[in-house]
Formats: C-alpha cells, structure tokens, sequence
C-alpha cells in the first residue's frame, strides 16, 4: 500500500510539475494479478483496483491500517450498501 502524507498549502505552492504529480497524481491502478492500493492522508481515503488474471488475490489490511482484516476499522464501497463485507 503506497502512503500519501498531507503537505502545507504553503509548501505546495513552490513544488514543480514532476513534485505535484507525484504528490496527487496516480497514474497507473490496474497491475495484473495485483491489488495497487493508495492510501491518501489528504482525503482520508484508499483507492485502487485489483486485477486477478491467474491467480486469486487477497485484499488485506497491511501495516499502514493497523487492523486485522481490512475493513476492521474502516468502511469500504462494499461495506457502504451491504449488511456485511467480505473484506
Ligand atoms: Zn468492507
């Protein structure tokens, strides 16, 4: 799971294209047979995708949650409208 800090207003203001686009750009979600997770400071939010071509992929926590399953302490688009989550 890649990491996003939250920047100074102040700061960001002197950073130059290649620093912006690395700060707030994702470029690339789709990795095959991987799940790509960014977990953004800014907005509080994780976002991505998983694309299983050969094999099974599992969605976990990681260490950056702090949680034993991934929506322990948080709540998915799945937990969002559904009763219970698989995640
Ligand atoms: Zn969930």
């Amino acid at each position: 799971m890649e990491l996003r800090t939250a920047s100074s207003p102040k700061d960001e203001k002197y950073y130059d294209t290649k620093r912006l686009r690395d700060e707030f750009v994702v470029e690339k979600i789709f990795f095959e047979d991987e799940i790509k997770l960014v977990y953004s400071h800014i907005d509080r939010i994780i976002f991505g995708g998983a694309m299983p071509v050969s094999k099974t992929l599992r969605l976990e926590a990681g260490a950056e949650l702090r949680a034993k399953y991934f929506c322990e302490r948080i709540r998915c688009g799945h937990c969002a409208y559904e009763s219970s989550c698989p995640f």
